[in-house]
């Protein structure tokens, strides 16, 4: 009799690929999410108590405290977060993920006083990269990619933007953005391709940056759009590589293209690139360490996102970070990324957050909304990751921490415990230490 009325509860319950139950916080940033978030909704988390979810087909299908999803969905892969925190996997809308070689030479010139613009003009910097992303065939650049993406991956990163840059010529930026576009389909990572090869004026323009406009212009961006190969168009815009006027005029190619714009904007010296970024209608704009306080206003009045970078400014070592409390006073939506690139060697979104709140007083919750939900709208995927919804990807990290007020606070170690991409447990390093599942 007992066993009858077991089996017919049972056969109520729908069957699902995975169910996480018991978590002390899950961290599900659900609510309006159509627009990024700013202000004090920053804050909302949407913590639900001893809360769980359900995963059918790599979506999530269930979501509330784990009483209800217990009684209406049962799995045979059930994993218990007791004592830790689940929260949608990190999007990391800033990296500069396709290079070949390293610049450890140049980071001991810098830690001797040397400046970025100072190695960049002797042929170090982007141009040393440059050179060997030239020189690299196709399957090491793959094969590099492939391991950045594994470690991200391993920090709880499961989508991320990359930026091509490292090629300056029509051949060898494609040959870029064609790795970025394999390694999106190889790995279990998303990788959402972004054209910049307005990075730097290749040696071969020195003297004559209006000819390589042109060539970016008129010959890249037809080409890279008519190829399917990006969906945003960014610029290092910046006094001594691409002025305002060449910024504009690429960005508006670009969009032309259906290219969305992006700028690296304000980095070094306060240029004016935050009222370009508003002005020409840039879905974000990167770094900020320099900019105006009109040039935040014209990005919040557009809704401009703003993507912190607080671990490249670390690694410029000049002390200074972007005002991201004014920034989200005066209303712009804050995202955070690594800017993962040679120069700024870092893959994890934890470091980042924790810089955020040191550098940047950021809260903790603050930080955890700029790298998931707000991320995602900088590279248009909110409305698949992000937050945890149904319908949305499953796309979860189970971190080994009892809430979330401890991102930040415990860092330079890696909480990740499990990572969900798809709806699959790739990475469990609470079974081994560093497995991967693929
Ligand atoms: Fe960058």
């Amino acid at each position: 009799m007992v066993a009858a009325k077991k089996r017919r509860k049972r056969a109520r319950k729908e069957k699902v690929d995975l169910l996480i139950v018991n978590a002390n916080e899950l961290v599900t940033l659900s609510g309006d999410n159509q627009e990024p978030r700013t202000g004090k909704h920053m804050h909302n988390l949407g913590i639900i108590r001893r809360g769980g979810l359900a995963v059918k087909d790599g979506r999530i299908v269930a979501v509330g405290e784990t009483s209800e999803i217990r009684k209406g969905f049962r799995a045979e892969n059930v994993t218990s977060a007791s004592g830790k925190i689940v929260m949608p996997g990190f999007v990391d809308p800033h990296t500069h993920l396709v290079f070949a070689g390293s610049r450890e030479d140049e980071f001991q010139m810098r830690v001797e006083g040397a400046s970025y613009m100072e190695i960049l003009d002797a042929g170090g910097g982007i141009l040393k990269t440059v050179r060997e992303t030239r020189k690299a065939g196709v399957e090491k650049l793959l094969e590099m990619g492939f391991k950045t993406l594994d470690v991200m991956l391993e920090h709880g990163t499961t989508t991320v933007e990359a930026k091509s840059g490292y090629g300056l010529t029509v051949k060898d930026e494609l040959k870029i953005l064609r790795v970025t576009k394999r390694l999106n389909r190889l790995h279990a990572v998303d990788v959402v391709p972004t054209f910049l090869g307005a990075h730097a004026i290749p040696r071969e323009y020195k003297g004559n940056p209006q000819g390589y406009v042109d060539l970016i212009t008129e010959e890249m961006i037809p080409k890279v759009a008519e190829r399917k190969l990006a969906e945003f168009c960014d610029v290092f815009c910046e006094k001594g590589i691409f002025s305002l006027g060449r910024t504009r005029r690429i960005l508006v190619a670009g969009k032309s293209h259906n290219l969305k714009p992006k700028v690296h904007a304000d980095e070094m010296s306060r240029l004016g690139g935050a009222e370009l970024a508003a002005d020409i209608g840039a879905v974000s704009a990167g770094h900020l360490l320099f900019s105006s306080d009109d040039g935040v206003k014209a990005m919040a009045s557009k809704g401009v996102i703003a993507v912190l970078l607080p671990a490249a400014a670390f690694s410029l070592m000049t002390g200074r970070y972007a005002e991201a409390r004014k920034m989200i006073n005066l209303g712009v939506p804050v995202a955070l990324g690594t800017d993962f690139n040679p120069s700024c060697w870092f893959e994890s979104q934890q470091l980042v957050i924790a810089f955020a709140c040191h550098f940047m007083r950021l809260t903790p919750a603050e930080a955890i909304t700029a790298a998931t939900i707000n991320a995602a709208h900088a590279i248009g995927r909110a409305g698949e990751v992000g937050s945890l919804e149904v319908g949305k990807k499953a796309d979860i990290i189970v971190l080994g921490v009892p809430n979330h007020k401890f991102l930040g606070y415990r860092f330079g170690v890696n909480l990740v415990d499990k990572v969900v991409k798809n709806g699959r447990i790739v990475v469990d390093r609470e079974a081994s230490q560093s497995g991967f599942f693929f």
